[in-house]
């Protein structure tokens, strides 16, 4: 059984050892730049790390006595998400993905949710909350309702949509970014790197 009571210090030192959370100056795809840099993939390479990261999750779900009957989560970065949170909460996994043709997020693969499913929508991190909706709405169209959203990082800001349901984290991420004139750490001479490249120092 995984160990219960994961802080969130924990979950930190977690990330950090497996590199999904990194220190340094990057440069984000928003042009911005930042000291951190938060790659979930990096942590779910190893399955024992990401079960005692979600089982935080896991944990407030349950004690929040929430019903959960399927976990779902969008490709790719929620797959396995999506499939640890069934794990711990024994309930059918499955995720939506993109349909390459007309670019809207599905449900596939024979994948069924239904009127009276109450699902728990799981993602890696959040940040806008804008992709979150968009699964939200896959799954309430197909009669299905979300109770609740279980993630990674919580990186929201003042700046993200209102979910309409409890959101539980295994960590909260106030990660600061900058434009490239007010950087700090540009005006410290600290090498900026590419999100993901390992070149960092
Ligand atoms: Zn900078």
């Amino acid at each position: 059984m995984f160990k219960a009571n994961v802080t969130e210090e924990t979950v930190r030192d977690l990330l950090t050892e497996s590199q999904a959370l990194l220190s340094g100056h990057f440069l984000l795809s928003s042009g911005r730049h930042s000291g951190n840099y938060v790659q979930c993939a990096q942590l779910l390479r190893f399955p024992k790390k990401a079960e005692l990261v979600l089982s935080r999750v896991a944990e407030q779900i349950k004690a929040a006595g929430i019903e959960i009957t399927k976990v779902c989560g969008p490709a790719m970065g929620a797959i396995l998400v999506a499939y640890e949170m069934g794990r711990l909460l024994d309930v059918e996994a499955i995720f939506t993905e993109r349909n390459k043709q007309t670019d809207q997020m599905e449900l596939r693969r024979n994948f069924v949710v239904s009127e009276g499913d109450k699902i728990l929508l799981v993602e890696d991190a959040v940040t806008t909350g804008k992709s979150t909706m968009e699964t939200v709405k896959v799954l309430e169209d197909l009669g299905a309702k979300v109770v609740a959203l279980g993630c990674i990082a919580d990186r929201r800001t003042a700046a993200a949509v209102e979910l309409p349901f409890p959101v539980f984290s295994a960590i909260k991420l106030d990660l600061p970014s900058y434009s490239p004139e007010e950087c700090p750490l540009c005006k410290a001479g600290t090498p900026l790197v590419q999100h993901g490249s390992r070149k960092m120092k």
